[in-house]
Formats: structure tokens, C-alpha cells, sequence
């Protein structure tokens, strides 16, 4: 069958517009900045009536958003800094204006499925996808389901240990001394460093930073034995970061689940699908769920 399905990757600054052909290839996008409500979401129907009737849309929101299909409230992005968005129904709005029905789940488990089924969770029977970017989330994916819906993990709010060379960093977190996003978020490392694509390979910090996200690949691996711990977000560019982490975790295991050096590669992998991942989950989320 023929015909074009949609998708949007709502982000903080931006949204993100897709549409697909029949067979998940992408063949046009739109990045339409973050304004007010109105003015955003008229950029966003605006492509997508350019495009030619849609088949399906699915959005991949930033959050706190109701993601509960069996909510009356199932799309509702809830209170936010953002100004004007509290209550914005992203799901009725776009479904009103294209007419069709709407389907949405969180950025971060819309990266998970284009992942799993696409990018480097694929082939997998169970993975965690956990984003680096100005804030940490994860999700889960395992039994064939994303984990943990109709809420969604708060992974970046984990305790971690203090590496001995960061015991006066004050934590980014308002609410946790010690916490992983509060330590190991792009945010965090650039109240440290400065930007974090302008940090030399051999900085110090890198080696912090490794150690955080070892010790949250220890937690992933040790509670839920995951086939897969796939790592995303701005951060990630830096490439050498993942083999710090590799190594860090390998460190941190102390051997307690003999794993060799290539179990640790497979295990622990850089995004595949790169900044598509969000727009590709929200456009997979529509077409499956037609
Ligand atoms: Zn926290």
C-alpha cells in the first residue's frame, strides 16, 4: 500500500517533522523551532499538509507528558518551565487539524523502538536505551514491550558514588546531591568544562564522566541482565567516550559475570540511528499502531 506516514520528534527547542514512505524511508523532513504552542504546531501542520494526506502520525514528546492511551488526558504535556505549553494536547491538536488519530510516547522511548527495530538495539532481546544530552533518561525494552508504561523510568535520578577527583562539583540536580543526571548530564560537564564538543579527547573530565556512566551501565546490567545497553544523545558524539565506558564498567564489574573484553563491546554501544532516532520511533509508534 502506498501512502505517507508522519511523524514528529518534539524536543525542548525544536520539533522535528518527518513523513515516511510505505516502507519507513524518510523523504522529507522540517525542523520547525520551539515558540509558543500555536505558532509551533501551525509550522508543524503547515509541512505536513505540504506533504499530502498522512496515513498515520506518531510523536515522540518531551516530557512530563501523559503517555496512557487509557488516559482522557493521553497526550497532555504536564507542568513544564516551557512558557504556555502546561496543557497542551499534542495528541488532539495535531489530530484536529490533520484528521486522523494520534499516537505519542515519550522522545526517549521513541528512540528506544527506532533503535530496536532499526538502529543498534536490532536483533536484541532486550536492551535499556539511555540518552546523555542536557538531561539523562532511559528506557527499557524487553519480552518484546517497552518497559514500564504507562509511566517511564526516572533512570537519571540513580544514586551514584563520587568519583574521588569530583567531590566539590556542586550537582546539577535541584533535588539530589548525588545523582547521575545531577553529575554525568551534558549540563553537568559543561558547568565543569565549558562545552562539551569543545573538551580535548585526553581531559580529565572524560574520565569522570566515564566512570558515571559505567557505574549506570553496572545498575542496568546487574538488575535487569540486559542484552543491550545502547548509548545516545549530544554527548555520545564524542566517540572515544564509549570505549571509556566500556572500559570503566569492565573495571567496575571486578569479573563478578566473567565477561571478556568483547562481551563488554557487544553489550555496551553507541547509538545507531544517530539525531533520526526520535523522528524514526515517532513515525514507526504511528505506523504500527494503526
Ligand atoms: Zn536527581
Amino acid at each position: 500500500m502506498t501512502g505517507l506516514h508522519g511523524g514528529i520528534d518534539a524536543g525542548g527547542t525544536s520539533f522535528k517533522c518527518g513523513v515516511a514512505d510505505a516502507a519507513g524511508r524518510l523523504v522529507a523532513t522540517r525542523r520547525v523551532p520551539v515558540s509558543l504552542p500555536e505558532e509551533t504546531l501551525e509550522g508543524c501542520t503547515a509541512f505536513f499538509r505540504e506533504q499530502g494526506p498522512l496515513q498515520s502520525l506518531g510523536i515522540a514528546s518531551f516530557g512530563p507528558v501523559d503517555i496512557d492511551p487509557a488516559s482522557p488526558g493521553y497526550g497532555t504535556i504536564l507542568k513544564t518551565p516551557k512558557p504556555g505549553w502546561t496543557g497542551t494536547n499534542l495528541r488532539t491538536a495535531f489530530g484536529e487539524q490533520l484528521g486522523l488519530s494520534v499516537h505519542l510516547d515519550t522522545d526517549v522511548n521513541g528512540a528506544l523502538r527506532s533503535e530496536m527495530s532499526l538502529g543498534a538495539g536490532k536483533g536484541a532481546a532486550s536492551a535499556a536505551y539511555v540518552t546523555i544530552g542536557t538531561g539523562i533518561g532511559a528506557g527499557l525494552f524487553a519480552g518484546g514491550e517497552i518497559v514500564a508504561r504507562p509511566l517511564h523510568p526516572e533512570f537519571g535520578h540513580v544514586p551514584v558514588r563520587r568519583h574521588p577527583d569530583d567531590v566539590s562539583f556542586r550537582s546539577n540536580c535541584p533535588f539530589h546531591e548525588d545523582c547521575l543526571e545531577g553529575l554525568a548530564s551534558a549540563a553537568a560537564v559543561a558547568l565543569r568544562h565549558g562545552d562539551p564538543a569543545m573538551l580535548a579527547e585526553d581531559h580529565p573530565g572524560w574520565e569522570v564522566e566515564a566512570d558515571y556512566l559505567a557505574q549506570a551501565c553496572r545498575i542496568l546490567s546487574l538488575t535487569a541482565r540486559l542484552e543491550r545497553i545502547i548509548l545516545g544523545g549530544g554527548l555520545i558524539q564524542a566517540g572515544h567516550l564509549v570505549t571509556r565506558v566500556r572500559d570503566a564498567y569492565a573495571r567496575q564489574m571486578g569479573g563478578y559475570l566473567d565477561e571478556t573484553p568483547a562481551d563488554v563491546t557487544r553489550l555496551i554501544v553507541p547509538a545507531g540511528l544517530g539525531q533520526d532516532a526520535g523522528l524514526l520511533g515517532a513515525i514507526l509508534l504511528g505506523m504500527r499502531a494503526r
